[in-house]
C-alpha cells in the first residue's frame, strides 16, 4: 500500500527543501525524499559567500539552517532512493523508491546533478585512493602535499582556493587557455601563489603504485607533448550530469537529460514540477534553486486548488 501525500518532493537540496517549505506552509501534506543526507551539493561546499543574508557561511551549516526551516510546518523527511516515477490515468503520481511506494497528485523533482567523470585510465582504480571529486571531503588528507585540479569552471577554481589553504601546491590543469569561472574567483586564484595553472592541457591517465595516486599523464594540445607530472592527489571538477534516470520515460527531459520547465517550474505533465540544478537552465546556484523551489512549492498549492474546481 502506497503512502499518500498531497505533494512529494524528490531531493532535499536547497531547491527541494524550499519547495517543501512553501508547500507545507500552505497546509499541504508533504513528503521530502532523499537518498542521502539532506543538503545536497551544499554538503560538498566549503564556503558560500553568494547566498543573500550570509556574508559567508559553510555549506553544511547552510544546509542545516535550510533543513530546520523546511520541516517547521510539518513536511516529513523520508529516506529513500527513487528508482522510478509513473503517472496513472487519474493523473496520480507514483514514486517508487528502494524501500516502498509513495503517491500524490503533485510532485516536485529536485534531484540536482552529479559530478562528471573524466573516463580515463586510472580514474576508477584510484577513486578514493587519490582521485576525488570533493575537496571539502578529502582535502585534509593532502595537508602539505601537492595536488592537481582538473577543470576551469567555478568549482575547479573555488575548490582550488580551498585546497590551497591545506596543501603545499595546487596545479590546475585546464583544457583551454581561459577559465570559465566567475571573474572574482579567477582574480583570487591568480593572486594566490600556491596555485599554478597548466593551460591547453588534458589529463590522459592517472598513474599510481597500485595503492595510491603518484602522478598524472598530461597532454599539451599546443605542443603535442605528453608529460608525467608527479602529484599526490587529483581533484576532478569538470561539470555535472543531471540526475534524471528515474524520470527518463516521462518525456520531460531534453537530449542531455535536463528537465524542461516553463518559468513557473511546470513540466509538460500537469502537477509535475522541477526545480534547481536538474532543470535545463543557465545559472545553477543555491540562490536560483531556492527561487525555483519557492515558485514550485506555491505552484503545487495552486495546482491542487485547480483540481477542486
Ligand atoms: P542538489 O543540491 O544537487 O540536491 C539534490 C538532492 O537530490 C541531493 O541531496 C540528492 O541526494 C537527491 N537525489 C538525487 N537523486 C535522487 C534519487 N533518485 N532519489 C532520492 N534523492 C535523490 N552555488 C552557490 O550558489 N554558491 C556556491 O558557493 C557554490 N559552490 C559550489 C561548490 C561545488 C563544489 C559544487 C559542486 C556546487 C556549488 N554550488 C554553489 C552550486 C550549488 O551547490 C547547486 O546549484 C545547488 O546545490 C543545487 O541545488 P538543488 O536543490 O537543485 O540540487
Ligand atoms: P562547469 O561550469 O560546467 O565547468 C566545467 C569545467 O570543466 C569547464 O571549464 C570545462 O571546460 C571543463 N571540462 C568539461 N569537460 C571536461 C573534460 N572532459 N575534460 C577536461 N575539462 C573538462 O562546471 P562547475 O565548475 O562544476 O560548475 C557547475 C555549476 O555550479 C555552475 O553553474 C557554477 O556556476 C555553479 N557553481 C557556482 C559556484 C559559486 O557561485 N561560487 C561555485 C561552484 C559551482 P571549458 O571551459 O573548456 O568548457
Amino acid at each position: 500500500m502506497a503512502d499518500k501525500y498531497d505533494v512529494i518532493v524528490i531531493g532535499a537540496g536547497p531547491g527541494g527543501m524550499t519547495a517543501a517549505l512553501y508547500a507545507s506552509r500552505a497546509n499541504l501534506k508533504v513528503a521530502m525524499l532523499d537518498r542521502g543526507v539532506y543538503g545536497g551539493q551544499m554538503n560538498n561546499t566549503a564556503e558560500v559567500e553568494n547566498y543573500t543574508g550570509f556574508k559567508s557561511i559553510l555549506g553544511p551549516d547552510l544546509a542545516e539552517e535550510m533543513y530546520q526551516s523546511s520541516i517547521q510546518f510539518g513536511a516529513d523527511f523520508v529516506y529513500g532512493s527513487v528508482q522510478k516515477m509513473t503517472v496513472d490515468q487519474d493523473n496520480i503520481k507514483h514514486v517508487i523508491t528502494d524501500s516502498g511506494e509513495l503517491e500524490a497528485p503533485a510532485v516536485v523533482i529536485a534531484t540536482g546533478s552529479q559530478y562528471r567523470k573524466l573516463q580515463i585510465p586510472g580514474e576508477e582504480e584510484y577513486s578514493g585512493k587519490g582521485v576525488s571529486y570533493c575537496a571539502v571531503c578529502d582535502g585534509a588528507f593532502y595537508r602539505n602535499k601537492k595536488v592537481t585540479v582538473v577543470g576551469g569552471g567555478d568549482s575547479a577554481v573555488e575548490e582550488s582556493a580551498y585546497l590551497a589553504k591545506l596543501v603545499d601546491h595546487v596545479n590546475v590543469v585546464h583544457r583551454r587557455d581561459q577559465l570559465r569561472a566567475q571573474k572574482i574567483l579567477q582574480d583570487r586564484a591568480f593572486a594566490n601563489d600556491k596555485i599554478g595553472f597548466t593551460w591547453n592541457t588534458v589529463v590522459t591517465e592517472i598513474v599510481g603504485d597500485g595503492q595510491k595516486v603518484t602522478g598524472v599523464m598530461t597532454h599539451n594540445k599546443d605542443t603535442g607533448k605528453d608529460t608525467l607530472v608527479e602529484t599526490d592527489g587529483i581533484f576532478i571538477y569538470i561539470g555535472n550530469v543531471p540526475m534524471t534516470e528515474p524520470f527518463k520515460d516521462l518525456g520531460i527531459t531534453n537530449e542531455q537529460g535536463w528537465i524542461i520547465t516553463d518559468d513557473q517550474m511546470k513540466t509538460s505533465i500537469p502537477g509535475v514540477f522541477a526545480v534547481g540544478d536538474v532543470r535545463d537552465k543557465k545559472l545553477r546556484q543555491i540562490t536560483t534553486a531556492v527561487g525555483d523551489g519557492g515558485i514550485a512549492g506555491q505552484g503545487t498549492f495552486d495546482y491542487l486548488e485547480s483540481l477542486k474546481n
